[in-house]
């Protein structure tokens, strides 16, 4: 996908343009913002446009280059992606000894890491060396949330594009090309990835739906039974294949977040869970949990439900782990 295919991240885009004009490539760049707005795709592209058989200022996306680049098959070209929750360390020095070696046939061989805040301590220092004694030719490119989570070590010897957030008018362009979902449910999706196109939560719309009718029930009516089908279906969620838990933690996170803005008094057309089809006002029920909770309370959910998801990382029992949390929920329900 050649630069002019991506939408939303013009600013990153001309500053890569601009290395590439005046023939100030660094080593290694550093591309930084949230999920799913477009980083693995500009790196891709920027590999195109580095490798591309007609030269221009972008690449042309059809070449036998652009192809094979596009499909992660090209001599030069490496994607590398964490297996799991780190990335291996063989896996690494095996792709680093890669990049050293002069091009095949590109002019510049490039490698992806995309998920680079998962590299273990062993590995960052395997990177280090190789951006410390980078080989001629060579482009590597770091794709982070943020570079918080990296070595500033790594970080300082990167250059650094923080890419932008999407506007929902760009979002919502980019459902409509791919996806056939109704505008309706594009509003919804939109409300609830916040800046990102999430192709992933485009597929299982659905069942987020479900996961959240569900979790309103249970923050708007604190019963004893309530309670107990909570418990039960937290059991059946965090043993799921379709990793319901998941959507439930992100769910509680825009929950909490608008109790904070209804404590606030902050507008109600700004409420994430405002934005819900037609049929399907929430404003109500986040009234009546915003009774439940305050401000303090409120903050130490938020808390509860990173931990959640920090020890489901760590491969903590997701049952478990999503039962502690709800019922400290309901506990802190006055
Ligand atoms: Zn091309």
């Amino acid at each position: 996908m050649p630069f002019r295919d991506i939408f939303g991240q013009e600013h990153a885009i001309d500053l890569l343009k601009q290395a590439v004009r005046r023939d100030r490539m660094p080593h290694a760049w550093l591309f930084t913002g949230k999920a799913n707005i477009g980083k693995f795709k500009t790196a891709v592209a920027l590999a195109q446009q580095l490798n591309c058989r007609e030269c221009g200022e972008d690449a042309c996306g059809e070449c036998d280059f652009c192809l094979q680049i596009a499909e992660q098959n090209f001599l030069d070209f490496q994607v590398l992606i964490p297996d799991g929750k780190f990335i291996k360390i063989d896996q690494i020095r095996k792709s680093l000894n890669w990049l050293q070696l002069h091009p095949d046939q590109a002019k510049k061989r490039v490698m992806i890491l995309d998920g680079a805040e998962h590299l273990g301590r062993e590995a960052a220092n395997a990177f280090l060396k190789t951006l410390e004694e980078p080989a001629p030719d060579t482009l590597l490119i770091l794709i982070a949330e943020s570079a918080q989570q990296l070595p500033e070590t790594i970080v300082s010897r990167c250059q650094q594009i923080r890419f932008r957030p999407l506007s929902d008018k760009i979002s919502e362009r980019i459902l409509r090309q791919t996806t056939e979902l109704t505008s309706e449910r594009i509003q919804l999706l939109n409300a609830f990835s916040m800046g990102s196109v999430n192709g992933k939560l485009a597929a299982r719309l659905e069942l987020m739906e479900t996961v959240q009718q569900t979790a309103i029930g249970w923050l708007s009516t604190f019963s004893a039974a309530t309670l107990e089908e909570m418990l039960r279906t937290c059991e059946t969620w965090g043993k799921s294949k379709n990793e319901e838990w998941s959507l439930l933690l992100d769910f509680l996170e825009t929950w909490f977040r608008d109790l904070t803005w209804l404590h606030h008094g902050l507008p109600e057309e700004k409420l994430i869970n405002r934005t819900v089809n037609s049929g399907d006002s929430r404003i109500s029920a986040l009234k009546i949990s915003a009774e439940h909770f305050n401000l303090q309370q409120i903050h130490e959910i938020f808390s509860r439900i990173a931990e959640s998801r920090r020890a489901i990382e760590l491969n903590a029992n997701k049952s478990l782990a999503i039962e502690s949390l709800c019922l400290h929920m309901y506990r802190k329900a006055a």
